[in-house]
């Protein structure tokens, strides 16, 4: 009999999910991809045309597959420590499931270019809002990260232009050239959206808590061998640093971090996100070296400035022609997407721990609901498990996580 296998959310996810189904499907299998963009795997990471956005993870750790490390390399045909610009890594999953879907007769495949608005269960259905009734067997929920948290003061801003988001496309375009620009956040998002509008005359300020920039991926020595349990958030941060090369160290402890993450209590968890998610963000999220290079010559030139303060006072300060919100992805926001708050309504799922995405479990990623049990066949994947799983919203986890999904799905 034809299983039907829907994905809301055709990112690279979704689409990860999808190559790792049609890779294992030995049997009938309808997958259908629920996404209203155009082009499959895009999502908001690598659907940016600007040719200078590089992936900010090695060409070595961006393959499909786990097993096979050198397979986007071999793609790409670059070498393993290159990085590469982002909208290639859409081209190149988009050709593999292209591949896959070419040779396994097994696989029919599906693009439905709508938005999910609700998800019904008995039976299990993805309603669009254009009016699609998608019937599945098994939902994957792969719908990405929030746009950006939004705090109050933002709202009330006056600047000729002001963004919430500076990745829905064609946001950046709405910014005439030479406008003097503030950025709110100073992380990755920052130092793209810098480097973009810098090419064009812009002059941009970022601003944020702290003022760190991103640290810069730097060759590494030998990994270390990372001790088999921490008894707390604490630990890790003493063993880190003690390590004489913590980008190795970060590395090394990368694989273990999901385990790490759940072998915490509650409140260890809290004190972590409370305390020291800064710093493990801008150790954990790097850029690239070229990309380092072509922010300090930025600054250098005055044309980037970096503040410590609050960005509230900074936008106030200065007659600003234009505001961007570059902070993080709201997690608690998630929630409120209309296919999950569907779910939610009818009890079928809630919130994740500390406020982040929608709680699953964490072997499988199926969905608990408002008892904490999972009796649906309904899974999430990427940042819906942050707070499940803390680390699960790049590609070195998606991968292993759609493996694993595909797996339990065709069992
Ligand atoms: C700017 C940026 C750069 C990044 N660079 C890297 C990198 O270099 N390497 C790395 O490993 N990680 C990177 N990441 C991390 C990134 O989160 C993941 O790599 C990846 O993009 C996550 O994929 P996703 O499919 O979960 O989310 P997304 O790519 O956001 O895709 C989610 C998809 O769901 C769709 N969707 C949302 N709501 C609905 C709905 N109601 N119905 C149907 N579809 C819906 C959206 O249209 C979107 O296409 C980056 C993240 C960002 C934001």
């Amino acid at each position: 009999m034809r299983r039907n296998i829907s994905i809301v959310g055709g990112g690279a996810a979704g689409v990860l999910v999808a190559i790792h189904l049609t890779r294992t499907a030995s049997v009938p299998l309808h997958l259908t991809i629920v996404e209203p963009r155009e082009r499959l795997a895009e999502g908001v990471a690598y659907s940016t045309p600007d040719s200078e956005h590089l992936l900010n993870v090695p060409a070595a750790g961006m393959s499909a597959y786990v097993e096979d490390a050198l397979h986007f390399v071999k793609w790409a045909e670059c070498s393993p420590q290159d990085f590469i610009p982002r909208h290639r890594y859409a081209d190149y999953l988009r050709s593999e499931l292209q591949r896959l879907t070419h040779v396994n007769p097994h696989v029919a495949l599906q693009h439905v270019r709508d938005s999910a608005h609700a998800i019904s269960t008995s039976p299990l259905r993805v309603s669009t809002v254009g009016g699609h009734d998608v019937l599945a067997d098994v939902v994957v929920l792969a719908l990405g990260n929030a746009a950006p948290f939004k705090p109050d003061w933002y709202s009330h801003l006056t600047a000729p232009v002001v963004l919430d988001d500076p990745w829905v496309p064609g946001a950046l375009e709405t910014i005439p050239d030479q406008s003097k620009v503030l950025c709110v956040g100073t992380g990755l998002t920052f130092v793209d959206v810098a480097l973009s509008l810098t090419r064009r005359g812009c002059r941009v300020t970022g601003v944020s808590r702290h003022g760190f920039l991103p640290h810069i991926h730097a060759a590494q020595s030998t990994l270390p061998l990372v001790p088999t349990e921490f008894d707390s958030p604490t630990a890790v941060s003493r063993w880190l640093r003690s390590q004489s090369d913590w980008q190795a160290a970060l590395t090394a402890l990368r694989p273990h971090t999901q385990v790490i993450w759940q072998s915490f209590s509650a409140p260890q968890q809290a004190s972590f996100l409370r305390h020291a998610r800064r710093y493990w963000d801008v150790h954990r999220h790097r850029m690239s070296q070229n990309v380092a290079d072509k922010l300090q010559l930025a600054i250098h030139r005055g044309l980037v400035t970096v503040l410590r303060g609050d960005a509230q006072r900074v936008a106030a300060q200065s007659p600003w022609d234009a505001i961007i919100l570059c902070t993080g992805p709201d997690d608690a926001a998630l929630i409120n997407t209309a296919p999950l708050r569907s779910l939610a309504s009818q009890g079928h799922v809630r919130i994740g721990p500390h406020g982040k995405g929608i709680d699953t479990v964490p072997d499988s990623g199926c969905v608990r609901n408002r008892d904490g049990a999972a009796p649906l066949d309904i899974y999430a994947i990427g940042p819906l498990r942050q707070g499940t799983l803390w680390e699960c919203t790049a590609i070195p986890e998606i991968r292993s996580e759609a493996q694993r999904l595909a797996s339990r799905v065709l069992a």
